[in-house]
C-alpha cells in the first residue's frame, strides 16, 4: 500500500518507520526546514538548540521507544540515568529521586515519613499505566469493535486502577504535609505539564515514574 504521513515529529516518523518495516511504500511530508517537530534539535550560529523535549523516557524494557527498537531492530544509543533529577525545595532540602527502589525508599522515609500510601499507590497506578500503554485501549469506546478490543486489554491490574479513573494527584496526597505537595508539583511540571490540583491520577503517576523507570 502507499501511505502518507503528514508530519515528521517524533510520531510521524515512528510510525512512517513501522508502517515501513511492515513492508508499506511510505511517504513523510513535512512543513518545517527539519525533521523532528517539538522534539527536534536546530542549528543556529554554531550552537545546538532543543525545539522543546529534553527530557527522554519510555526506553526501559517494555517502554514504548524499547518496543519500537525491537520491532524495528534498532539499537539506541542510551544509557540509565541515576539520579534522574534532584529536587531543591524552598526549605533548603534536595530531595533525590532515585530508580533504585531500595534507594528510594529511604529518601521518602527520611523526608515524608507519612507518604508511603501514595508512593505506593502512585507506583500501582503507574504500572496500570505503562501496562494500559502496551496494547490498543480505545477509550472511550466508539463502536462494538472498540469495546471488543477494550475488553480483551483489560487485566486485573487494570481493574485495580479503575477507582482512580477520575481523581486528581492531589486528592491521593495526604493532608498536612504541604512540602510533600510542592515536591510532587515541581516533579509534575516538568513531566505533566501541571500540578496534582489538575493532573489525572493515571497520568500523573506515570509521569512521577520517570526517574524509577531510569
Ligand atoms: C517546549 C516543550 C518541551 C517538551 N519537553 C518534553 C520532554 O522533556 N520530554 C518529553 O517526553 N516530551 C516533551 N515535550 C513533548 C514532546 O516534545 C511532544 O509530545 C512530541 O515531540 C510530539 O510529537 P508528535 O510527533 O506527536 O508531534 P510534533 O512534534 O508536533 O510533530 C508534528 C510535525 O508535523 C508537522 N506538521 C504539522 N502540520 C503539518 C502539515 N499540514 N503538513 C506537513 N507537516 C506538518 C510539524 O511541523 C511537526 O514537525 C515537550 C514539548 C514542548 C513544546
Amino acid at each position: 500500500m502507499n501511505i502518507i504521513v503528514i508530519g515528521a515529529g517524533v510520531g510521524g516518523l515512528t510510525a512512517a518507520a513501522l508502517l515501513r518495516h511492515a513492508g508499506h511504500t511510505v511517504t513523510v511530508l513535512e512543513a518545517h526546514v527539519y525533521p523532528g517537530g517539538c522534539a527536534g534539535t536546530f542549528y543556529h550560529k554554531k550552537y545546538r538548540f532543543d525545539a522543546g523535549a529534553t527530557l527522554a523516557g519510555g526506553f526501559a524494557e517494555g517502554g514504548p521507544h524499547w518496543r519500537v527498537a525491537q520491532t524495528l531492530g534498532l539499537s539506541w544509543p542510551i544509557r540509565p540515568v541515576d539520579p534522574a533529577w534532584v529536587v531543591h525545595l524552598p526549605d533548603g532540602r534536595a530531595i533525590t529521586q532515585w530508580a533504585s527502589a531500595e534507594r528510594w525508599e529511604a529518601e521518602w522515609r527520611e523526608h515524608f515519613p507519612s507518604s508511603g500510601r501514595f508512593w505506593r499507590t502512585q507506583q500501582m497506578l503507574a504500572d496500570a499505566s505503562w501496562d494500559i500503554s502496551t496494547r490498543p485501549f480505545p477509550w472511550p469506546p466508539a463502536s462494538g469493535r472498540d469495546l471488543a478490543t477494550l475488553t480483551r486489554a483489560i487485566r486485573p491490574q487494570t481493574l485495580r486502577a479503575t477507582p482512580y479513573l477520575f481523581r486528581t494527584m492531589g486528592s491521593l496526597l495526604p493532608q498536612g504535609d504541604p512540602m510533600l505537595q510542592t515536591f510532587v508539583d515541581a516533579q509534575l511540571l516538568i513531566s505533566a505539564q501541571t500540578t496534582s490540583s489538575y493532573a489525572n491520577a493515571l497520568y500523573g503517576s506515570a509521569a512521577l515514574d520517570l526517574p524509577r523507570r531510569g
